[in-house]
């Protein structure tokens, strides 16, 4: 398509097709050696209980400081990592972070035993073998409860390989790990993986909150996914709440959970703790186990 303008156009589109191909080198390089050179870092955004205000979850969200790209959000080095198979030592990584971070709110004393961290885990992590164990060992080595632990996959995890996810799904279930059903409501969601596989709550997609109140469309739809897992009885947390009109409506709505700028933005660890002092209190018991 680049030569149908003819010479012209073709050599117009070169330089910025090759700036493009450049910034991938330098991704797929770089990536290769960050978590090496300890280049990842984890910030965690607040959930809360619709219904006491309270703090009940916090969601882990990676970045990856590159020295040569500068902060590099997650859509962008994600792809790449899940392509190139570094998503497993990675995503290892975090989960050996959070756990690790659990245990040191937990030693604070400022998180409360009512802490729990939710983590996004890509399919092929969910389907490496050993994954189960991997967690257990976690959990053991630095003394958290499995009730401490989010998981968050989303549909198109579950697509592919449906038997053995399902079987992973409920092996983590069975050990006390609350799973959740990621961006539900964005365009690559579908609803029939709904109900083939265990878990506790859905998490609506924050396109779909952004416009509940000014589009009536938006709104049915969100209403009817509230009510949708209400029927399969499922909690529901909406992501992307930015102001007070949308926390109002969704409240009305029976959203069990709300997580978004509104309430609070990603924060590093050391700010976390005074984000929970500040809130007036420590964390609650998650509503949702
Ligand atoms: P997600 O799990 O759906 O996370 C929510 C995303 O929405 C985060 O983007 C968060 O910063 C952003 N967000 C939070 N509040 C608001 C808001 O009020 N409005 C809007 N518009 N956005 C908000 P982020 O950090 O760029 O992460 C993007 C995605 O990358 C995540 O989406 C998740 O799917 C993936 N991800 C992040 N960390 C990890 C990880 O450790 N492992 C894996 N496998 N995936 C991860
Ligand atoms: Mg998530
Ligand atoms: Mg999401
Ligand atoms: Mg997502």
């Amino acid at each position: 398509a680049a030569k149908q303008g003819g010479r012209n156009r073709y050599h117009r589109c070169t330089p910025e097709l090759n700036a493009n191909a450049q910034e991938q080198m330098k991704l797929i390089h770089g990536l290769a050696a960050a978590l090496e050179l300890a280049q990842f870092e984890l910030h965690y955004q607040p959930q809360m209980d619709a219904r006491t205000g309270k703090t009940v979850s916090l969601e882990a969200l990676l970045s990856w400081c590159s020295p040569e790209l500068g902060r590099v959000a997650p859509a962008k080095f994600l792809p790449l990592a899940e392509e190139s198979g570094a998503i497993i030592p990675i995503g290892n990584w975090v989960l050996e972070e959070v756990v690790r971070q659990i245990r040191a709110w937990l030693d604070k004393g400022c998180a409360g035993s009512g802490i729990t961290v939710t983590v996004n885990i890509s399919a092929q992590q969910l389907r490496e073998s050993g994954f189960v164990e991997r967690i257990a060992s976690l959990l053991e080595r630095y003394d958290v409860p499995a009730q401490a632990l989010r998981l968050e996959i989303t549909e198109s995890t579950m697509i592919t390989d449906m038997r053995l996810t399902q079987q992973v799904c409920k092996a983590l279930m069975e050990r006390g790990i609350t799973l959740g059903i990621d961006d539900v409501g964005s365009g690559y969601s579908s609803l029939s993986m709904l109900n083939r596989f265990p878990y506790q709550y859905i998490k609506l997609h924050h396109s779909l909150i952004q416009g509940i109140t000014q589009s009536r469309e938006d709104y049915i739809i969100v209403r009817m996914l509230v009510e949708m897992a209400r029927q399969l009885c499922k909690d529901v947390i909406a992501e992307g709440v930015e102001s007070e009109e949308q926390l109002e409506l969704l409240i009305d709505l029976g959203c069990r959970e709300m997580q978004g700028y509104h309430i609070g933005v990603p924060m590093n660890a050391a700010d976390i703790v005074y984000y929970l002092k500040g809130s007036g209190d420590q964390m609650a018991p998650p509503a949702i186990s």
